[in-house]
């Protein structure tokens, strides 16, 4: 898998006691993602569903402040970011493409909301 210039990290800054994941990209721009936006994005069979199935973010569930406490953030390779949420799920691997497109700024949010 190849990243464009755009989504890949050059500092990446995890906030516990904030909640906060902010991400320096190589373009220049800036990414911060709060834990509860994070936690929303979990890309795991879990969460997202797999195989047309719903996940268990579909169901919209109201997130405690256990499952949106951020206990740990992993690097995995030179491609995704892997959090540790204090009530122990892990098992959620964000791409860095993913985050990159997720971007969840002002900036950004109005690109995505263009029709393109
Ligand atoms: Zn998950
Ligand atoms: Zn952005």
């Amino acid at each position: 898998m190849s990243l464009s210039p755009a989504s890949k990290p050059v500092k990446i800054n995890v906030d516990r006691s904030a909640g906060r994941l902010t991400i320096e990209w190589a373009d220049g721009h800036r990414s911060e993602f709060d834990a509860e936006t994070l936690r929303l994005l979990c890309p795991c069979a879990f969460c997202q569903g797999e195989a047309g199935r719903p996940g268990w973010l579909d169901t919209n569930p109201t997130l405690t402040s256990i499952q949106t406490q951020l206990a740990d953030v992993r690097l995995i390779g030179a491609y995704a970011l892997a959090p540790t949420w204090a009530d122990g799920h892990d098992t959620g691997y964000y791409t860095f493409e993913s985050l990159c497109e997720n971007c969840p700024c002002a900036e950004c949010t109005a690109v995505r909301r263009r029709p393109s």
